[in-house]
């Protein structure tokens, strides 16, 4: 399907482009100048044969001494040689700069920006849509701030490839055919004037056939089928885990082909598409109706130096310089023109990066620092606590008051969606309350420094993620750590068991991505490796969201029972579907439709009318049923 984009107006373009041609030299300095020295080269380059070669025959035809033509062969030998050595040192800079640096420096941009603004806005649908926007504009055909390298690559070789043209053919211009010779009439300035206006026009409509066939490709909207492709077309390959399933239900029969044609039964690449339709139709007719018509140019760029040479204005060598000059001028401005064409079009799928990147924090960020108390009397409190998701209709809290007593072991417990993870979130500051507030010690939380607050916690989110480097990395979260202190935190997590085997104790590498010797490990042992990393941080407060969740029963049984001496003296929230978990706990909080509707102990709550009783013989009915079977 075609969709015209509309068009940025000129200076908004201009600057859009300047903004990211910032970002880029800002990300990676060299990234400009590699990729200007291996544009200049590459134009460069062949002038000098071209230049040599034209005197070459020029000296043999013209009967030249023998020394004569050693000399212009060995300067043609030597620059040439010098010249290519130049150039491939320039290739390697380029290349350098492109694949290691540019890649890795496009996704920091995203990346910092990211972990930079507020949770709440990066946790936001719309700024994951944007996101994706972006990624597959970049994947489709680098548009966005990819394509600026590129088009600035093409427009330095394009700068580089007139100027070199321009000194090699300007003597075409300048000899004259001698005033006696019957083809003295191309002396006529209306010739010289009838060549360069036939460039002119041969360089406006090449380029604008060009960008017209190009248009296509920019107007066409791919990225639906770029999905599929990314999704359905390295699904054995990238998607690992569902290699077994494809195997038992013979799916690769027709997932092959699945990419070519994407959800809405509308074929993305394949010759019924509509962009295979345009490269049968005006796109292909477009595209060949330009090389047409610089290779007519090219014709008469033939003619009139032949035609020169004929009259004795140079001698016969020069008939190839010249042609090979203007054929590079010809090409040199029609990349100028499209590249031109290119940034206009470009500047369109800059905007999304912009409104991605321009942001704005507007979480209040306040000065106050939290004291470091070794006696760890952090006292929380929720006051009338009222949370609505932005753009959502419904509270997803409603009036929740409670306090936290420091040492306290609650837990929080409710059906799915009554609330739980989102009291977390404003717990940790991830989102700020609708209304009401949260007080640290008597002050609103939003009056600290973020990121004291925040280190006065250690979460394990249930969708926690370990991370494919050495174990005891995993558990300090960082590089630099202490080893006793890491694997006496794996030992309290219940891990010392899984330690003693493993081939490099804290030094192995967990998952396979980046070592032969990495181990795999499973979802019960991921669990305890989370567990020894919220040990790690020792703060004050420690979050589980059902922290055994894909332990085992006896696993289970045997972090409770060593609960106690797992939180010491924190505080510690724990989250959980499995009330039998919850015992052990000093306050249970029942969550219901946002609210907490009940608040007390085990023994309290399940001799009284209500939701906790209500989930308790559920619960007991599921668990009876299953030990009856
Ligand atoms: P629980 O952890 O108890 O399963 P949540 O706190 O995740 O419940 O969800 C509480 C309510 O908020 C639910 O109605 C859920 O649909 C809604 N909700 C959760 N996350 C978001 C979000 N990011 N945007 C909008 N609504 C959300």
């Amino acid at each position: 399907m075609n969709k015209e984009k509309d068009r940025l107006p000129l200076k908004q373009a201009i600057s859009y482009t300047w903004r990211g041609v910032r970002i880029w030299h800002n990300a990676v300095p060299g990234l400009f100048p590699a990729a200007g020295a291996r544009q200049a080269l590459t134009a460069l380059t062949p002038c000098l044969p071209l230049y040599f070669t034209a005197r070459l025959v020029n000296a043999i035809a013209g009967n030249e001494t023998p020394g004569q033509i050693w000399r212009i062969l060995l300067a043609l030998l030597a620059s040439t040689a010098f010249a290519g050595a130049a150039h491939a040192v320039a290739v390697c800079w380029d290349e350098t700069m492109r694949n290691s640096h540019k890649w890795p420096a496009w996704n920091r941009v995203f990346f910092q920006k990211l972990l930079q603004m507020d949770f709440c806005d990066a946790d936001n649908p719309k700024t994951q849509a944007l996101l994706t926007q972006i990624e597959q504009n970049s994947n489709w055909s680098a548009w966005g701030l990819d394509k600026l390298y590129w088009c600035f690559s093409d427009l330095s070789g394009a700068t580089w490839r007139i100027l070199g043209a321009i000194a090699l053919s300007a003597s075409l211009f300048a000899l004259p055919v001698p005033a006696q010779s019957p083809l003295a009439w191309l002396n006529h300035p209306l010739c010289l004037t009838g060549i360069a206006a036939l460039m002119i026009l041969s360089a406006i409509a090449t380029s604008s056939l060009t960008n017209r066939a190009n248009s296509y490709w920019a107007n066409y909207d791919g990225t639906g089928g770029n999905r599929a492709f990314s999704f359905f077309g390295f699904i054995a390959i990238l998607e690992r885990h569902r290699g077994a399933d494809i195997r038992l239900y013979a799916q690769d029969r027709y997932l092959g082909s699945r990419y070519i044609t994407i959800m809405n039964g509308e074929e993305s690449f394949g010759p019924k598409s509509s962009i295979g339709k345009a490269a049968r139709g005006p796109m292909g007719a477009c595209a060949a109706a330009s090389g047409a018509v610089s290779r007519m140019f090219v014709g008469v760029i033939y003619l009139f130096a032949g035609l020169k040479a004929l009259g004795g204005a140079f001698g016969i060598g020069s008939i190839a310089q010249y042609v090979g000059a203007l054929t590079g001028l010809i090409q040199g401005i029609t990349l100028l023109l499209e590249t031109l064409g290119t940034l206009r079009v470009n500047a369109e799928f800059l905007k999304p990066v912009y409104e991605l990147l321009d942001t704005p924090n507007n979480m209040y960020q306040g000065s106050l620092t939290t004291e470091k108390r070794a006696d760890r009397k952090y006292v929380i409190e929720f006051k009338d606590v009222s949370f609505r998701y932005p753009g959502a209709r419904t509270w997803a809290l409603r009036h929740v008051s409670m306090q936290f007593r420091v040492g306290q072991r609650l837990a929080v417990v409710g059906e799915n969606g009554s609330g739980k993870t989102t009291f977390i979130k404003l717990l940790c500051r991830l989102y700020d309350p609708t209304e009401g507030e949260i007080l640290l010690n008597g002050i609103d939380i939003r009056k600290y420094r973020y990121d004291n607050y925040l280190n006065l916690f250690s979460v394990v989110f249930q969708d926690f993620q370990l991370l494919a480097q050495s174990l005891g990395a995993n558990v300090a979260a960082a590089e630099e750590y202490d080893r006793a202190r890491a694997e006496q935190c794996l030992h309290k997590a219940g891990f010392s068991g899984q330690l003693t085997k493993l081939p490099k104790g804290l030094d192995t590498c967990l998952y396979r991505e980046f070592e032969d010797d990495g181990v795999e490990i499973s979802g019960g042992e991921a669990q305890k490796i989370a567990l020894a990393r919220v040990l790690y941080q020792d703060a004050p407060f420690i979050v589980l969201d059902e922290p055994t969740a894909a332990l085992d029963p006896e696993a289970e049984a045997e972090v409770y029972t060593h609960f106690n001496e797992i939180v010491e003296d924190k505080t510690a929230v724990y989250i959980s579907h499995r009330l039998s978990s919850c015992r052990f706990c000093d306050e249970i909080a029942v969550f219901d439709k946002g609210s907490v509707v009940q608040q007390g102990t085990h023994d309290r709550l399940v001799e009284t009318d209500g939701k906790y009783r209500d989930l308790w013989n559920a619960q007991a009915q599921y668990y009876q049923n299953r030990e009856n079977k």
